[in-house]
């Protein structure tokens, strides 16, 4: 550590005890820096190019400490010196470059890629101000600016710029780098492409901002507002500009290695992350065809060179956009998807698979199963989903393209950095081999029946509710009991996702209380969750949430026995204090709709036990630790996907069926709600409730009341939820994303380390 006082002393002449937590936290974070450049980066003549949208990297300066192998002398040395790492760690802003799960996903790959010795770098766009800072005011979200770029900042700027052509007009890029240390290896580079000329100036009212002013725009948010036109039109720039700086790049790479273009794929592999980079294939084609390829081989050559990664099957999140969008705003692009369309019209003429539909909708996800590789799902169900009935149409033609990659997480963030206490507990018990291999924390079932382990494992958990308790005073204000049971659903907003359905619960147990039926073990429902600006009933749900909160805290009856709380701005750094608190792990989403879920990972990993739909990777979570370890209920995956066939749910039939589902259904616009919460909100929401209820929330309230009251009783038995724990923790490991990425090597990258 003499490095560290050096520097220090040289940046603020005092020493460490004098020095504010601003202070070290700036010599803390040069210090990193050049840690990682000397450690330097991973190399190779092929490369993966990872592209996407979002990249929710977290805070970094605690995980790259563990990385670079010096997080607990740098926190004995900050100690000695009365000062404190948890705290210097409250001075760093949290990155605001992803929205969930598929931002999250991209950032435990590069931990995974650099940690396994991979040559490859992220590619994606640096946003000024975010995805959005969620404020709740008067029970409703309300959106800010999430400003995060500040003078100690992770971003290097680079000498890298390229010229990229709009219709009528053209932008400078400059290239910005951040480090992703690899745990005990080198480094890869996370590059992210902005404009010089972006103006924060520009934003008023929350979020609004000119969404026509694309010179000065381009690189402010993730996912503007798509609710209307120039929204739409602004999401292409963005895209655009990402993927032509993407290829650019690649393709000079590659010339700087030596390539000669025409064996590009030997180079340079291409994973498209979701839809958002899909253009890059004909971007590709059209920066070949300007040196001198003719269009047939530069389409095969990009085909050898582009994988795809589907996300979803929700058909709205499946991008198709209108020609005459991208007529106005990449006119360069058009004849290239109109080549692309017809080659493919020629050989399979069906409408099913067209890129160009008859509508003059371009779809994206169809132009990245035509020309790539590979197309895989991101669990075992997704992708048997995928080709069994949303792709089926493709996998009838290029079945050898479809794969299966299922999800991971790094536990160097997950376990290592956000749960010191159950790290040395396991590292005393197996060993440290599980670091680099999560498959040795199976090591962890010969304690199964150790008394003495069990309740280490009990007391590990009653101190990180400790932990989570005062975290949740200072976000929201609300105190709550570290003795009664966590049921935690921190997620995305989604109507799929089911939050109401958790809301309806916890109806019917207020309902109880009120009756006279007192649980036998008090009980928090915490929730976190942003919804999209523009998606009304998401919010109207969010609005239920926190006029349920304050419903039940104000209710002297039920505040002993049940509290609800919703986290404000759940990001990663929220995340990392609510999971290891954990005891119920919420999963609910309307089977075959959840494509993996990453969430459900790190809760299991963390001992919490899952509550959930055989959904996404719930699937694989119940087959490794078998039904006495977790709790399904609702319909299976089969089911629902027949309902959407037969069209034949309908929810008003449940409601007026079933007076106890009426009852909690129509709770929502009570007069004891409504007198609390806003007349509009609710009523919207007990209508879609009742009338539509997409994601057939009442098909499944019963059945999820009696396991989940299951789930509260079984706790009471401490010993054998202790051992539901160990058995979640042990089997874990094969959620680690070295393994996820081990296998997209494998079967679809084909680096060598
Ligand atoms: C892991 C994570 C997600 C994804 O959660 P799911 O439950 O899989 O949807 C979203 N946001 C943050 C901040 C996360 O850390």
């Amino acid at each position: 550590m003499e490095a560290l006082k050096t520097m220090i002393n040289d940046m603020f002449h005092k020493d460490c005890s004098s020095c504010t937590n601003e202070e070290i936290y700036t010599a803390l974070l040069t210090y990193t820096k050049e840690a990682l450049e000397e450690k330097g980066y991973h190399n190779g003549k092929k490369k993966i190019y990872y592209i996407s949208a979002e990249f929710l990297i977290g805070k970094l300066l605690s995980n790259n400490l563990i990385n670079l192998g010096i997080y607990d002398q740098v926190a004995d040395y900050l100690k000695e010196n009365g000062k404190s790492l948890a705290e210097i760690e409250e001075v760093e802003p949290e990155p605001s470059l992803g929205n969930g799960g598929l931002g999250r996903l991209a950032a435990c790959f590069l931990d995974s890629i650099a940690t396994l010795g991979l040559p490859g770098e992220g590619i994606g766009l640096n946003y000024h101000l975010g995805l959005f800072k969620q404020v709740f005011k008067d029970r409703l979200q309300n959106e800010t600016p999430n400003p995060w770029i500040t003078n100690n900042t992770w971003l290097t700027p680079t000498d890298v710029t390229y010229t990229v052509p709009f219709h009528g007009f053209e932008l400078e890029s400059k290239m910005y780098d951040i480090a992703v240390a690899g745990y005990q290896n080198k480094a890869i580079h996370l590059h992210l492409f902005d404009i010089d000329i972006a103006d924060e100036s520009m934003v008023h009212d929350g979020i609004a901002f000119n969404k026509k002013d694309v010179l000065h725009n381009l690189t402010l948010f993730l996912y503007p507002d798509d609710s209307d036109d120039d929204g739409r039109k602004l999401r292409i720039y963005q895209q655009y500009f990402m993927v032509s700086n993407a290829a650019q790049l690649i393709l000079d790479e590659a010339v700087a290695k030596g390539c000669n273009l025409h064996d590009l794929a030997d180079y340079a592999v291409v994973q498209i992350n979701d839809t958002h980079p899909s253009m890059i294939i004909p971007e590709f084609i059209r920066l070949l065809t300007a040196k001198g390829i003719d269009f047939e081989e530069a389409s095969d050559i990009v085909a050898k060179v582009c994988a795809y990664t589907n996300h979803t099957i929700l058909a709205e999140a499946l991008e198709k956009w209108p020609m005459s969008y991208l007529e106005e705003v990449v006119p360069h692009l058009v004849p290239i998807i109109k080549q692309l369309d017809e080659k493919v019209k020629r050989k399979y003429p069906q409408e099913s698979v067209a890129i160009i539909d008859s509508n003059n909708l371009v779809h994206m996800a169809h132009m990245d199963i035509h020309y790539g590789y590979s197309i895989n799902g991101v669990a075992t169900l997704h992708t048997e989903i995928l080709k069994n009935s949303e792709l089926k149409q493709f996998y009838d033609i290029y079945p050898e393209k479809f794969n299966n990659k299922t999800n991971g997480i790094t536990f160097r963030r997950w376990l290592m950095y956000c749960n010191h206490p159950l790290t040395e507990l396991i590292t005393s018990l197996i060993g440290d081999g599980f670091k680099k291999n999560a498959f040795e924390l199976e090591k962890l079932l010969a304690y199964k029946d150790d008394q003495e382990v069990l309740n280490k494992i009990l007391s590990i958990k009653t101190d990180a509710k400790k932990v989570c308790k005062d975290f949740i005073l200072s976000n929201t204000g609300v105190e709550i009991d570290e003795n009664s049971i966590f049921d935690i659903q921190i997620k995305r907003l989604h109507e799929y996702k089911r939050q109401q359905l958790n809301a309806l619960y916890i109806i019917y147990k207020y309902l109880e209380i009120k009756g006279g039926k007192k649980p036998e073990k008090p009980v928090t429902f915490i929730f976190g969750a942003k919804a999209a600006p523009a998606y009304v009933i998401a919010k109207d749900i969010i609005h239920l949430l926190l006029t349920l909160q304050d419903l039940i805290k104000n209710d002297p009856d039920v505040a002993p026995y049940m509290k609800v709380v919703m986290v404000e701005n759940y990001n990663v750094s929220a995340a990392e204090k609510l999971i290891p608190a954990c005891d119920i792990s919420e999963q609910i989403s309307l089977a075959s709709k959840e494509a993996s879920g990453t969430g459900n990972m790190k809760f299991m990993l963390n001992g919490a036990v899952t509550l959930g739909t055989m959904d996404g990777a719930n699937v694989e979570i119940s087959d490794l630790v078998g039904e006495d370890n977790l709790y399904i209920f609702g319909q299976s995956s089969e089911q629902v996907i027949q309902h959407y066939e037969k069209a034949d749910y309908n929810s008003k039939a449940i409601y007026e069926g079933n007076a106890d589902i009426k009852k909690y259904v129509d709770f929502i616009v009570s007069d004891q709600v409504l007198a609390l919460g806003h007349e509009e909100n609710l009523r919207r929401l007990h209508n879609e409730l009742v009338n539509k209820d997409w994601f057939m929330t009442l098909l499944d309230l019963e059945d999820y009341i009696k396991v989940k009251n299951q789930a509260l009783a079984d706790y009471t038995d401490r010993e054998k939820w202790a051992k539901k724990m160990l058995v979640n923790i042990a089997k874990a490991g094969f959620f680690s994303s070295d393994r996820t990425i081990e296998q997209y090597n494998e079967d679809i990258w084909h680096l060598t380390k």
